[in-house]
């Protein structure tokens, strides 16, 4: 059996057995930040269910503009108010740099490696709670999950000044 077909052989018994959820926002009004990491089962680490928060994943958990955009939309359309960005261990953007991918990846890109965890994370909270269109946010987090012993590093806290 090829990749694709064993995905849509497996949601064959998933559309039959689903839970629908009807409204597109997310009912705890959150969003994860987060790694594609393929060892982050993000709703198991953080105790959510279907239809609770935003997932946005790149390389990293980085805050992109990619994100800013999907952030735009998540807290001004989806009444998202609540941000948790969740860097990693031994993720592949630690300990590296952009002069390294690019000759691993030969993409002239910028990568956002991470130097230090609370350093990024913190320089990834400034940057939304600095964001003009990112008003409807209250709070941001920034955690490190240890993908080896499963905990939380709770590492950052930002509150918007009320
Ligand atoms: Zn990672």
């Amino acid at each position: 059996m090829t990749e694709i077909a064993r995905l849509l052989a497996a949601n064959d018994a998933y559309a039959a057995a689903r839970r629908h959820v009807a409204d597109a926002r997310p009912g705890r009004r959150l969003a994860v930040v987060t790694c594609m990491d393929a060892r982050i089962d993000v709703f198991a680490v953080l105790g959510l269910h279907l239809g609770e928060a935003h997932v946005i994943r790149n390389a990293g958990g980085r805050v992109t503009d990619d994100v800013l955009r999907s952030l735009a939309l998540s807290s001004h359309v989806l009444g998202v108010d609540t941000v948790v960005v969740m860097q990693h261990t031994k993720c592949g953007l630690a300990g590296v740099t952009d002069e390294e991918l690019r000759n691993l990846t030969g993409a002239d890109l910028g990568f956002f490696p991470i130097d230090d965890h609370a350093a990024a994370l913190r320089e990834d909270i400034e940057l939304l709670a600095a964001t003009p269109f990112l008003t409807p946010l209250a709070v941001v987090a920034g955690f490190v999950y240890d993908v080896e012993s499963g905990e939380i590093d709770d590492v950052v806290r930002w509150e918007r000044p009320a």
